[in-house]
């Protein structure tokens, strides 16, 4: 007897079931993000906790295909589609300068002319004052 084909679940690529535990995590935290409490809250505040996640997750995926070549082309192109990283901005991490970009608006503003709102991922490390700690106005990263 032939097996019974259905296209309802697609299989993920080769190498997925070892970080599947990790991006399960990520699912997990982003879940209890967005379940939290808003009260009391700045509205761009209550984004933060997501949006470090998103980053984070997104920084993974990239340091897991980019840094130390863990995972395969297939297996990367295959969590981009399917939303567990921001294309767009590792497209901005693997330009020079931009490698520490922390959201993709503080380059939107940038480009707005807002001018003194520089975030410090935009700032190179060696002008940074020890002890200086500033958080981005749009994710609150750092
Ligand atoms: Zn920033
Ligand atoms: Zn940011």
């Amino acid at each position: 007897m032939p097996k019974i084909r259905t296209t309802r679940t697609k299989k993920p690529p080769e190498g997925f079931e070892d970080i599947e535990g990790i991006l399960d995590d990520y699912a997990k935290k982003m879940r209890d993000a967005e379940n939290e409490s808003h009260e009391g809250k700045r509205k761009t505040e209550s984004l933060w906790p997501i949006m470090r996640i998103a980053h984070t997750r997104s920084r993974y995926i990239y340091e897991l295909y980019y840094k130390r070549e863990a995972i395969s082309k297939e297996l990367y192109d295959w969590l981009l589609k399917e939303g567990y990283a921001d294309a767009n901005l590792i497209a901005k991490w693997k330009k020079p300068g931009y490698e520490k970009l922390c959201c993709l608006r503080c380059i939107q503003t940038r480009d707005m002319n807002y001018q003194g709102s520089t975030c410090i991922c935009r700032v190179p490390k060696a002008q940074l004052r020890a002890g200086t700690i500033v958080e981005c106005v749009h994710c609150g990263k750092f």
